[in-house]
């Protein structure tokens, strides 16, 4: 403690609830103090949502932070890390807001505590514009755990946008340092999966999909499947296409929605996933800026993205000035982009 305080852009680059979920996550592993100010200013509704609230509150629980301006529409905050700690939490955002972003805000805090803890988190766990439970499990966890923490996490019920109404529970083992990564190759694609899910909704829409996905992919039938939920409070509708290489599996994925056909939402994975099928990153777009933050923490490291997002840039300069790590990118067009931590 003592450290100099930080005054960090809300509306930096991509201006979105990431800049705020990430400070707060590395404000409590280096215990740096900071204060947010223009919180999501250029969005239809500035300042904190529900979702984001419930990361402000959870990043205080779990180190004892002093907090400042932590109301909804608030556009400033101000944040004073404690000491971790490691313990049973549970976070309900109240709402179908993102559960997987605000477990993403804490995991960096209790994967580096003195002692084991575990989650209970309640809100969306399939949302459009955040990682859904899916990719959390099957791409951001495995990785992370090659850094050294173990931390596993299970689906009690599935909540769909705009219903909500989901849950999981994580267990998370902590690690005194973190193993530092490189993924710059990928290999030979060694498994292919594909899901259509529909909950409360009627089969054939999965079945609808899994037709855009067999014909636009060519994959066989014993790697394309059709899910039926009925455990979950609203509608929903999602199609997962699963990649494994030697060095990580990949998710992408599209989200149904009122009034969106069914091609389209198999579609929008299709897309995703031929992108990364042509260019040889191991990296996808969105874990490019989902595991900076760890990779960084850990040390030096690099990968190779299929390409930067404008999260991704705005993530570089955020991990920089709580860091003051040098990060590196070298952009190569078509064949994406390599990110470099020094
Ligand atoms: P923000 O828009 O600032 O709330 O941040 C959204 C976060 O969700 C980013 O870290 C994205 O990488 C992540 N994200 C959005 N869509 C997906 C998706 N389809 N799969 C995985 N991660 C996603």
């Amino acid at each position: 403690m003592g450290m100099k305080s930080l005054v960090i852009d809300g509306s930096q680059g991509e201006g979105g609830g990431q800049v705020l979920r990430s400070s707060l996550a590395l404000s409590i592993v280096t215990g740096t103090p900071f204060r947010i100010v223009d919180i999501r200013a250029g969005r239809k509704k500035p300042g904190l949502m529900r979702q984001h609230l419930t990361s402000v509150r959870a990043a205080r629980d779990v180190c004892k932070a002093e907090v400042r301006g932590d109301a909804i529409g608030s556009t400033e905050v101000t944040f004073s890390p404690g000491k971790i700690q490691a313990g049973d939490y549970r976070f309900s955002i109240g709402t179908a807001g993102s559960t997987t972003l605000v477990f993403q805000t804490v995991l960096p805090a209790l994967m580096l505590a003195d002692g084991p803890s575990t989650l209970a988190l309640e809100g969306g766990t399939h949302n459009p514009f955040a990682p859904p439970f899916d990719f959390l499990i099957k791409t951001f966890l495995p990785l992370l755990e090659k850094m050294g923490p173990v931390v596993r996490a299970t689906l009690k019920c599935p909540g769909f946008y705009p219903a909500g109404g989901g849950q999981f529970t994580v267990q998370i083992e902590p690690t005194a340092t973190l193993n530092t990564v490189e993924m710059i190759s990928r290999g030979e694609v060694t498994r292919r999966a594909a899901t259509a899910t529909v909950a409360n909704l009627p089969r054939e829409i999965a079945e609808r999909e899994i037709k855009v996905v067999r014909r636009k992919l060519g994959w066989p039938d014993d790697c394309l499947q059709v899910r039926e939920v009925r455990d979950t409070p609203g509608p929903g509708n999602i199609v997962t296409l699963e990649v494994e290489t030697p060095e990580l599996c990949e998710v992408f994925t599209g989200f149904g929605e009122r009034g969106r056909a069914a091609e389209a939402v198999a579609t929008q994975a299709v897309q995703q996933c031929q992108r990364y099928l042509k260019c040889g990153a191991p990296v996808g777009e969105y874990l490019a800026d989902q595991i900076l933050l760890p990779m960084a923490i850990a040390g030096p490291g690099a990968f190779h993205t299929v390409g930067l997002s404008r999260h991704t840039s705005t993530h570089i300069e955020l991990v920089k000035t709580f860091l003051g790590c040098q990060i590196k990118t070298e952009d190569m067009g078509r064949d994406g982009a390599i990110v470099r931590i020094a």
